[in-house]
């Protein structure tokens, strides 16, 4: 798991802290809880894009982009995360946004991640719901050519073999931050969506004879599909990274029971997870995301799923700048 061989840009806020959660612990009773704040990656409010845009954006330096293009839903952390990288190395960013949702609240459309998007200088441009937006923008890619611009795709979510290596590289950083303080983690969980922070999870693991397993709760896709994006995934990565075959089918698990509704609509459990953590801990989730994964875990726990004394970490995956897009989902008091 020698990472330097490939080429990466240095920008994220490294480690990020791997903190207890004694509050929720106590109250929940079972497992020690922990925390990675991958929320905490310092880029334009931190979230788990950052790591993966370190690998993805030295691959569009080396090619001599000067433009990048990506896309996401309407409040896409992803989106506001590569607009802020882009504005930094001096690149154009155009984000195309997918309307899952069709919300038409102000909030929703104008606020939270749209409102840093904008801030970023980036130009987005609307498409109506189950739009081909990879081949959106491979259409934007070949104007931009044809003006003589070099255009250079970032997946949605960053989510390729590239972008993954970012969290091969969380999972060698959890294993040195745990090995350094004599603590052995018996389950990583976090919120699985485009499915490069499982692949990459899981390939680091997987890759490094850990024996650690990870829980990928699911936000949008039913359990099958999404254990065959990350598994497809991983070993796309594994062969990237020269150790083809070292992730099994079995190594990607997948629960996509907190889903609710569907994409970008939270369900009542992931507002009670978003107001535990925040009451318990004094930690923001979000309401696309990591308040799905946490909602997940929070069930799991309550469930009996993990044993008394087991540590289980949950890599938060930041988001919070999305509630902005959501106040009107919470049943918060009026106040004079
Ligand atoms: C994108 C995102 C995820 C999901 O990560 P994937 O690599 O797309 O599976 C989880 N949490 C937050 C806050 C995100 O923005």
């Amino acid at each position: 798991m020698h990472l330097a061989r490939f080429p990466r840009l240095h920008f994220a806020h490294l480690p990020t802290p791997l903190e207890p959660m004694t509050q929720l612990s106590k109250l929940l009773g079972g497992p020690n809880l922990w925390i990675k704040r991958d929320d905490c990656t310092g880029l334009a409010g931190g979230g788990n894009k950052t790591r993966k845009l370190e690998f993805l954006m030295a691959d569009a330096v080396a090619q001599g982009a000067d433009t990048i293009i990506t896309q996401g839903a309407t409040q896409s952390n992803h989106a506001r995360q590569t607009a802020a990288i882009a504005a930094k190395l001096g690149l154009a960013c155009q984000i195309l946004l997918e309307d899952r949702t069709e919300a038409k609240d102000v909030d929703y459309n104008y606020n939270g991640n749209v409102m840093l998007d904008q801030l970023f200088g980036a130009p987005l441009k609307k498409f109506p719901g189950g739009t081909d937006m990879n081949a959106a923008m491979e259409e934007l890619a070949a104007e931009l050519r044809a003006d003589g611009k070099k255009p250079y795709i970032v997946p949605g979510g960053g989510s390729n073999a590239i972008g993954a290596l970012g969290y091969v590289h969380c999972a060698m950083e959890m294993l040195h931050q745990a090995d350094t303080a004599g603590m052995r983690i018996h389950h990583v969980v976090h919120a699985t969506g485009s499915a490069g922070t499982q692949a990459g999870l899981v390939t680091g693991f997987a890759g490094s004879n850990s024996q650690v397993p990870v829980l990928g709760v699911g936000v949008r896709a039913p359990q099958e599909l999404q254990e065959g994006n990350v598994f497809k995934l991983a070993q796309a990565t594994c062969e990237h990274m020269g150790i083809a075959g070292a992730v099994k089918r079995e190594d990607v698990v997948a629960n996509c029971n907190y889903i609710g509704k569907g994409y970008g609509f939270p369900a009542e459990s992931t507002i009670d997870a978003i107001e535990l953590l925040a009451r318990t801990e004094g930690i923001l989730l979000d309401p696309v995301y990591s308040g799905k994964g946490f909602a997940g875990l929070v069930d799991l726990v309550r469930q009996g799923h993990f044993k008394p004394g087991e540590n289980v970490v949950f890599v938060h995956t930041g988001g919070s700048q999305a509630l902005f897009g959501y106040r009107e989902a919470f049943n918060l008091p009026t106040y004079s």
